[in-house]
């Protein structure tokens, strides 16, 4: 089942950089594993995937020391300061930078472990108060900040769409973040890069490309539905 739908995902890829002019290697598919087991993960592994995304430190350290070594891991989710020693050298993007005081952390903590941190600015490109992210007009002003720090590198940009049922709905908050990167890259700083871009999820992702997403978070559309249930029954 996962090899096939990760086939699927893939020949849509393709099909929107088709559309859209685009390199289908200029995008990469992140398998978001989120409460999925390691055993899944194997098998998504074996389908021929090596990027997958978490969204929680836990996770990472769960199953990072079981399964391959040359997987990419990703952490997409929201970064508690305190939790940063244990993944900073795990994890070869963190997505989810949205303040001054996490990336210091990172910096410090990526200094003490003698590696280099890529991130992602995370942006609340709807400005939905249920999201993470630093506003669009703040952007460019934290990733300066940040690209003062020793240890980290600002790679680009990344966002969470709103929920809808049409993906167009979604096409005008990839062009804005493609906007807002290419008005940063601008800025010509150095220790910023805007090469990446992070949006488009199960739901809108082959618009996401078509808008110049590099890299696309898919969970659903590979896995199928997650079930939180386990979770609930143990508080
Ligand atoms: C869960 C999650 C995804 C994947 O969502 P799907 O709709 O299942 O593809 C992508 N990005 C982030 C930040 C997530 O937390």
């Amino acid at each position: 089942m996962i090899q096939e739908n990760l086939a699927q995902v893939r020949e849509n890829i393709r099909k929107a950089c088709e559309k859209s002019g685009r390199d289908p290697k200029e995008v990469t598919l992140l398998a978001v594993s989120k409460t999925m087991p390691s055993s899944v993960l194997e098998e998504a592994y074996h389908a021929g995937n090596r990027a997958f995304g978490e969204n929680k430190v836990q996770e990472i350290m769960d199953k990072s020391p079981v399964l391959p070594g040359d997987i990419q891991w990703h952490m997409i989710g929201h970064l508690q300061r305190n939790k940063v020693k244990y993944i900073v050298d795990k994890v070869c993007l963190i997505h989810s930078v949205d303040s001054l005081r996490l990336a210091e952390e990172i910096s410090i903590q990526a200094g003490k472990k003698h590696v280099e941190a890529d991130i992602l600015v995370e942006v609340n490109i709807a400005q939905e108060e249920s999201k993470f992210g630093v506003a669009p007009e703040e952007t460019a002003k934290l990733a300066l900040e940040i690209a003062k720090l020793p240890h980290i590198h600002v790679k680009g940009l990344m966002a969470v769409a709103p929920f809808v049922e049409d993906p167009e709905d979604n096409r005008k908050y990839f062009q804005k973040i493609y906007n807002l990167s290419v008005d940063i890259q601008q800025l010509n700083t150095d220790n910023i890069s805007m090469a990446v871009l992070s949006m488009g999820m199960t739901g809108d992702y082959m618009v996401a490309i078509e808008e110049g997403a590099t890299i696309v978070r898919v969970g659903t559309g590979i896995f199928g539905e997650r079930n939180y249930q386990s979770k609930e029954s143990c508080r």
